[in-house]
């Protein structure tokens, strides 16, 4: 199936008629062709934004809030039809599609739709001065938003929602990687009644389109979520140009297990931690440190549970762990289980490619869990991404403070304990941008979410998206 950009409400080919094969991770062939958008289709998305911009940033906010809220309704109706979209594009199982990532992206605007409804700003009595202030809060323009390919819909949407329901148009760039339900959130769209140009989806690989709109001098504000070294590569364009910019960036998640958890529930949301959505979750607790007194224990059920995890075709109702998202990616992953058996470390379960039956060709793996000799090994330090977690014991609070911070990365951790004293010492102490403790991965939309340090800059969520697409402007009336 080929696919379009989708410029001023109308699906269109690229200007130079240029294509990129777009492959299917379950059995490796290519399936469709999508855009290979140049500078000259950015130009028109902008151009559209531009001219949808004076009417949809003076359009109410309950008119905005229900557009919102029918795309939203629209997601839910098709459902199936986005589900299974999303597996065939991402190799992730239809299962998970149709739990997670799509009914996601139909919450995150149904959320936003509510949101700004609810938006307040703040006002400052100057006391004695016989003035007062208050903070207008007031849409940027057009706004850059690229995403990347794991969670396709669920993250393009957790930026493009916020940036239209603040009353900004926008420009955005899915991975090239996933583009398929991109494309079709543009037909929910034009159902919802969104009006022409006030979003634009265009196609085609990050160092070509994604670089056209992060250095688009009047795409004002740039919403970028990946990996860390693109995140740095968009803030240096960006920053000469004065761009407000929000980065969500890689992660090397800790997750620290002490004797006195809950041991089944920890056991269960670790499998479901380390490799869900085939590890390829920013959000992965993909260094898990156990208490010592429990180690050989945790070891043992871990593996058995591990072992037992099914891998299998994305459309098979019993498969827990489906395709990886494309080939070079498979081999970067390969890569990595390489190096650790260099570092010393020892695969207690999987670290093989797998063959399917009738798709052989497909980017299977088998769930692997390595144990390490140290926390300093690259296996340990560097993000993989993909279905491999690195175990080992510690001794003291204090050792495992120092080895969950010792990473560039501060995204998440999670922490399992029942001591609440211990809970609160760490997580104030923990550099990471999201502390989970005794669950993993429980959002409530309200939240801000991002990371500290090489994960990113600013925070998505709640209001902080909101005040993240507006510019607050300081009125003072002296009376
Ligand atoms: P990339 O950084 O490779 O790509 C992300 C997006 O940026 C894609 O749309 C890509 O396009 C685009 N892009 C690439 N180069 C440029 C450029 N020069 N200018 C503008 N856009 C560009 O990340 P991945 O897609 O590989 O995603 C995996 C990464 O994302 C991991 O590091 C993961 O941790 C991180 N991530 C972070 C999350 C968070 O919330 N902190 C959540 C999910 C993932 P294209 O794909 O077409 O090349």
């Amino acid at each position: 199936m080929n696919i379009k950009n989708y410029i001023n409400g109308q699906f269109q080919n690229p200007e130079k008629d240029e294509w990129l094969d777009n492959y299917c991770p379950a059995n490796g062939e290519i399936y469709g062709q999508i855009p290979n958008s140049s500078k000259t289709d950015v130009e028109k998305a902008y151009k559209a934004a531009k001219m949808a911009f004076p009417t949809w940033s003076q359009t109410t906010l309950d008119k905005r809030s229900r557009i919102l809220i029918k795309i939203s309704e629209l997601l839910e109706t098709n459902l199936q039809r986005f589900a299974e979209a999303e597996s065939k594009d991402n190799g992730k199982p239809v299962s998970l599609a149709k739990t997670i990532d799509i009914p996601r992206a139909a919450s995150n605007f149904r959320f936003f739709g509510n949101a700004i409804t609810q938006f307040a700003s703040e006002s400052h009595e100057s006391v004695g001065q016989q003035a007062i202030n208050f903070t207008l809060r007031q849409p940027i323009g057009v706004v850059g938003c690229i995403s990347p390919w794991n969670l396709p819909l669920y993250l393009f949407t957790w930026k493009i929602a916020p940036a239209l329901a603040s009353g900004n148009c926008v420009v955005a760039k899915p991975s090239e990687i996933t583009p398929m339900t991109a494309y079709l959130l543009g037909e929910i769209c034009n159902e919802a009644g969104l009006p022409e140009g006030v979003l634009n989806i265009v196609h085609g690989l990050g160092t070509s389109t994604g670089q056209a709109i992060i250095e688009h001098p009047n795409i004002k504000a740039i919403s970028f979520t990946g990996g860390t070294a693109t995140g740095a590569h968009i803030a240096k364009v960006a920053a000469p140009m004065f761009k407000k910019l929000s980065l969500e960036l890689g992660g090397k998640n800790p997750n620290i297990i002490f004797a006195d958890c809950d041991y089944e529930n920890m056991l269960a949301t670790t499998v479901n931690s380390s490799f869900a959505n085939q590890g390829q979750i920013c959000l992965c607790g993909s260094r898990i440190f156990i208490e010592e007194s429990i180690y050989e224990k945790f070891k043992t059920d871990f593996v058995q549970k591990v072992k037992s995890l099914k891998v299998g075709h994305p459309s098979d109702d019993s498969t827990q762990i489906g395709a990886l998202v494309s080939k070079p990616h498979i081999e970067k992953v390969k890569q990595y289980i390489q190096i650790a058996k260099e570092e010393e470390g020892k695969i207690l379960c999987g670290g093989n490619s797998i063959s399917i039956k009738n798709y052989e060709n497909g980017y299977y793996l088998e769930p692997t869990v390595i144990e390490v000799p140290n926390d300093e090994c690259r296996v340990n330090q560097e993000e993989i991404f993909g279905p491999v977690v690195t175990i080992m014991p510690f001794k003291t609070e204090e050792e495992v403070l120092q080895m969950a911070n010792k990473v560039k990365y501060g995204l998440s951790a999670t922490l399992w304990t029942n001591d609440l004293k211990r809970t609160m010492r760490l997580s104030n102490q923990l550099q990471t941008g999201i502390v989970w403790v005794n669950t993993w991965m429980m959002r409530d939309l309200r939240t801000p979410f991002g990371g500290m340090k090489a994960s990113g800059v600013g925070r998505e969520g709640g209001f902080e998206a909101l005040r993240f697409f507006t510019e607050a402007k300081n009125v003072c009336i002296k009376y």
